[in-house]
């Protein structure tokens, strides 16, 4: 009967799982700071293409950890970057899963920040726009089948969008962190990707967690600039900013469950403080039932196998 009556839905279909790979690891390597997470080799991924379709879950959020690191970060658009790399595994893999692939260049620059540098060590937004727009049409002709930038410099959706378009990619939609908040709850995957800013903190380009009405403000601009989707990030602490956005657009919208989330609940549920599997499943139920179509997840996995 509680079937009959339910409201929000909860099945694979909805779940996307973050794949984190790394150039020159051979088979899997755990993250510490999330437990059951794992960096994976480029000889893993095949296998956990298929197994993740055998779970049902419908898609993967690529991220890279590139063999090194330079000021502009030119391992986010190389032909054999490892994010091109996996992309290409993959999709041969299995080619049924959707590969997402995060557009940004902190993973790839030795300073850490998501775009090139002032001299002063603050982000120059305009010029980093022509090496975004190089990164996602060379991930989409790796094979990526959607672009979702996450570097928040302004401008970059219309960036992207015309680059993938005279690329000959104008079938690849754009999935854009519209209203990412600058929040502490990244921390875990700053470990996990080797991301974290050498110096200052990425409050210039991120979002206020105070502000929910620019973050919707944020999100229409975007969708002015042509994103086909938009995402709101962190999700838990940000479920009103998410109901407000589902509420304004019609375009598909996707929560990211970050990092802090996933290893704060594993963590209590080490020490035996909550029930692990009850307490995902109300975790990924409220943030469908606060409007996310799609939601990213670390527990993706971990819910599937139970499901
Ligand atoms: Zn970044």
């Amino acid at each position: 009967m509680r079937g009959l009556v339910r409201e929000t839905e909860l099945t694979p279909a909805h779940l996307v799982y973050p794949l984190f790979v790394e150039a020159g690891l051979s088979g899997r390597s755990p993250i510490e700071s999330m437990p059951g997470q794992d960096r994976l080799g480029l000889d893993a991924l095949a296998a956990e293409a298929r197994e993740l379709r055998a779970l049902r879950i419908p898609a993967v959020l690529l991220f890279g950890l590139p063999p090194e690191k330079d000021e502009q970060g030119s391992g986010a658009w190389a032909r054999d970057g490892i994010v091109q790399q996996a992309a290409a595994i993959l999709k041969d893999a299995a080619p049924e899963l959707v590969v997402i692939a995060d557009v940004c260049l902190c993973e790839y620059t030795s300073h850490g920040h998501c775009g090139l540098l002032w001299p002063d060590g603050t982000v120059d937004n305009d010029a980093t726009l022509p090496l975004l727009m190089e990164t996602a049409v060379s991930l989409a002709t790796a094979g990526c089948d959607i672009i979702a930038p996450s570097d928040m410099m302004d401008g970059r959706v219309a960036a992207i969008r015309a680059g993938l378009d005279q690329g000959g990619f104008s079938q690849v939609p754009v999935l854009s962190y519209a209203a990412k908040f600058a929040s502490a709850f990244y921390g875990p995957f700053r470990e996990a990707a080797e991301s974290a800013p050498a110096f200052g903190d990425r409050r210039g380009y991120q979002m206020d967690p105070a502000n929910a009405r620019m973050a919707l403000d944020e999100v229409l601009t975007d969708i002015d600039e042509g994103a086909d989707m938009v995402m709101v990030k962190p999700a838990l602490p940000y479920l009103d900013v998410l109901r407000r956005v589902r509420d304004a657009v019609d375009v598909p919208v996707a929560a990211y469950n970050v990092s802090g989330e996933y290893s704060m609940l594993m963590a209590a549920a080490e020490r035996g403080w909550i029930d692990r599997d009850r307490a995902i499943d109300e975790t990924l139920t409220s943030i469908r039932r606060a409007g996310a179509d799609m939601v990213i997840t670390y527990h993706a996995r971990q819910w599937a196998e139970r499901h």
